[in-house]
């Protein structure tokens, strides 16, 4: 059996025999059918994919273990990127797997702790600049224009080469591509890479057909539905809050060519749907990651009739990531108790009242 996406999807990705065939393990990620949600918008057959079963905890692996494999391949000294929290630990995961230095820009005070941790025990190097994420990316950008290192952003069409395993899992579990295809948007490269995996695979003749591809940004970070950059982009889910995505086009072809959509959602509709998650799917996510499930619930409350249609969103993230941010929205609480048996039953006897 194969191991990690190099080498189950060796001859759809572009390595060779001077590739090194790293993992951590990455991909074949959980497609697990949802009852709650799937009972409550009516779509018996609801998926999520659960990306968050990654190495580091989100999809970013995918494409990550490639540009890295690749940077090896081409005799690199180092690697750097721009960060919102999970490509920085997925990279500095990579790097320090194959010993490959690992530089990291990210926004000052603006990533969860939980990414922040991750970055910094795989040892890499980290620059929390003063500004956003979208002037993160142009730094680096500029910076591998002068410096030996190698760019592992989605801007290196590499790691959306990687992505699109995602996409031929999918396939190779239901047989076929989904009817609708939902999916977080902030950079905008996961939409692109998808779009490009399904259609890769139905030239290859593993599926009859293509999903609509239905993207959702946060309202507050909303560029491709306003049609426009936003400046200051502002939402809970710091995953996908960019302003400027570098996959533009590849998100509006994949929106126009599927006969799909690019929505918003708002941050409560966000957070509603993550606690639906938790608390009633069993998934643990980060905000960023519901926004696709808070996504097809607004389909649903639009009217759109889900009952034939097979539909898998997408879990980006693992909620581990956020902690605090758990506990400071639906938090159960914590109850004290002495360790005496009496006391410790009255207080659960407590709870079922
Ligand atoms: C990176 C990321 C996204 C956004 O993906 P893009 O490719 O930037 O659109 C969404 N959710 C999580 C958890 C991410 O890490």
């Amino acid at each position: 059996m194969a191991w990690g996406v190099l080498e189950s999807y060796r001859e759809f990705l572009p390595v060779g025999e001077d590739t090194p065939m790293i993992t951590l393990g990455e991909g074949n990620t959980p497609l697990v059918r949802s009852y709650r949600l799937a009972e409550e918008i009516g779509c018996p057959e609801l998926y999520f994919k659960l990306e968050g079963c990654n190495p580091t905890g989100s999809f970013k692996d995918r494409g990550m273990v490639l540009a890295v494999a690749k940077a090896m391949e081409a005799g690199s000294r180092g690697i750097i990127c721009a960060s919102t929290g999970n490509t920085s630990a997925s990279a500095a995961a990579y790097g320090a797997r194959v010993g490959l230095p690992a530089t990291v820009l990210v926004p000052q005070g603006d990533i969860a702790f939980g990414k922040l941790a991750q970055t910094q025990a795989h040892g890499a190097r980290i620059l929390a600049i003063d500004g956003n994420f979208d002037k993160a990316l142009s730094l680096v950008r500029t910076i591998t224009e002068r410096q030996p290192l190698t760019l592992v952003n989605s801007v290196n069409r590499v790691r959306l080469e990687g992505q699109k395993t995602a996409a031929f899992e999918i396939v190779d579990r239901l047989q076929d591509a989904p009817d609708l295809l939902c999916i977080p948007v902030g950079n905008a490269g996961n939409i692109t890479s998808y779009w490009k995996g399904f259609n890769e695979y139905k030239a290859a003749g593993k599926s009859q057909s293509l999903p609509r591809m239905m993207g959702f940004q946060a309202q507050g970070a909303a560029p491709l539905v306003e049609g426009r950059p936003v400046a200051s982009p502002e939402t809970v889910a710091s995953a996908i809050r960019i302003g400027s995505p570098a996959s533009w086009q590849g998100a509006i072809n994949a929106r126009d060519e599927s006969g799909g959509a690019i929505d918003s959602v708002t941050d409560e509709e966000i957070m509603d749907a993550y606690r639906l998650l938790s608390t009633g799917e069993g998934i643990f996510c980060e905000p960023a990651s519901a926004a696709s499930v808070a996504g097809i619930i607004k389909l649903h409350q639009q009217g759109m009739d889900l009952r034939n249609r097979r539909v898998v969103c997408v879990i980006t993230g693992s909620g581990l990531k956020d902690p605090e941010l758990a506990v400071s929205v639906i938090s159960t609480g914590v109850k004290e108790v002495s360790s005496d048996l009496e006391e410790v039953e009255a207080a659960l006897l407590e709870f079922a009242a």
